[in-house]
């Protein structure tokens, strides 16, 4: 047990039923072996309330045999083009400027990644990610060199800002105070990381977001960052982010949980640490939020939060919920 999980100032949360309706997949399934549940039983998991139409989609793809990697652009493609999603592709808040600007990143089962940030005029970062990922030897581009990229492949140039999220951006500038509502850990970290087991136990992971509402002209967090927002280690498991990006990569987030799985740890375990290190790096003080989903390569998930308040979405033998997540500071 780290340093921080014995500091008192901490509430931890209960055991995981108290904090939520975290259910063990184990006993969700009538099942424990791992192994017969890496073969017979695709699993997604993503984050926040709209990770259950995503994993809708994602299962469409898992249930009729297709690929992790197939399910979790799919799935991930719901949000980026929901209007009433301010925090994912089409309909994503602005930036200072009143500009979107999105990023993503995907990943494969045998390592193979592809990512875009600060992309203007595309609904779908996650699809040109993929391209990245399989048409090129890049994993990163950006900017205006990855809207010309879309171009070339054929993504269509739409405008992505909504009249909902442009008097989001009026109200905010009309304010611009620290106490309004749209402080980072009200309502503005709602980024979809979605991770896929398909019925060959093959491990991929998405995650696409319009990233902090009325950022910096510029600015990039953790959500395309491979090892930040995301990671997939088709060996031992594959982990998202959401929440403060700033905060998830000064401990590359998801590659610490990943590494965390790799020496032993179970996937809410690893969350755990990877939470308490957060706290660690930020002397105790967390005015913000972070939470992690994990995916075992055995089928094992885990999700928890700094603070509470995270959900996440559940997929799995056919059915679809959206849990609590347990979470470490009250
Ligand atoms: N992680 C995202 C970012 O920092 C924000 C979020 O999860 O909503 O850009």
């Amino acid at each position: 047990m780290s340093e921080i999980s014995r500091r008192s100032f901490i509430k931890m949360s209960a055991a995981l039923g108290a904090a939520g309706s975290i259910v063990p997949l184990g006993s969700a399934l009538g099942k424990t072996g791992s192994e017969k549940m890496m073969k017979d039983n695709p699993i997604a998991i993503s984050t926040w309330k709209h990770g259950v139409p995503a994993n809708d989609a994602a299962w469409k793809v898992l249930s009729s045999g297709g690929s992790a990697l197939d399910a979790v652009e799919q799935g991930v493609r719901v949000p980026e083009g929901d209007p009433e999603v301010t925090s994912v592709g089409y309909g994503g808040y602005p930036d200072e400027d009143c500009r979107v600007t999105l990023d993503a990143c995907i990943m494969g089962p045998d390592g193979t990644t592809g990512s875009v940030a600060f992309v203007e005029g595309y609904k779908h970062p996650i699809s040109i990610a993929r391209k990245v990922m399989e048409e090129t030897d890049h994993d990163m581009i950006v900017g205006e060199g990855a809207e010309e990229f879309a171009r070339k492949h054929g993504f269509k140039k739409v405008d992505l800002l909504t009249e909902k999220a442009r008097s989001g951006w009026l109200k905010w500038k009309a304010k611009m105070s620290d106490d309004d509502d749209w402080l980072p850990r009200k309502e503005n970290h709602d980024t979809i990381g979605m991770l896929a087991l398909d019925a060959k136990g093959q491990l991929a992971g998405a995650c696409t977001t319009s990233g902090l509402a009325f950022k910096i002209h510029g600015r990039v967090g953790d959500s395309p960052i491979i090892g930040a927002g995301m990671y997939v280690d088709n060996e031992v498991g594959a982990v998202a982010a959401t929440g403060r990006g700033e905060a998830v990569i000064r401990v590359c987030g998801s590659f610490l949980v990943v590494e965390l799985m790799r020496q032993g740890m179970s996937p809410q375990e690893a969350c755990r640490e990877a939470l308490e290190r957060i706290v660690e790096k930020h002397g105790g003080k967390t005015d913000f939020q972070v939470g992690f989903v994990a995916l075992s390569r055995g089928g094992e998930h885990g999700a928890m939060s700094l603070v509470k308040g995270f959900e996440y979405a559940l997929a799995v033998d056919g059915r679809n919920e959206l849990f609590k997540a347990e979470y470490i500071i009250e």
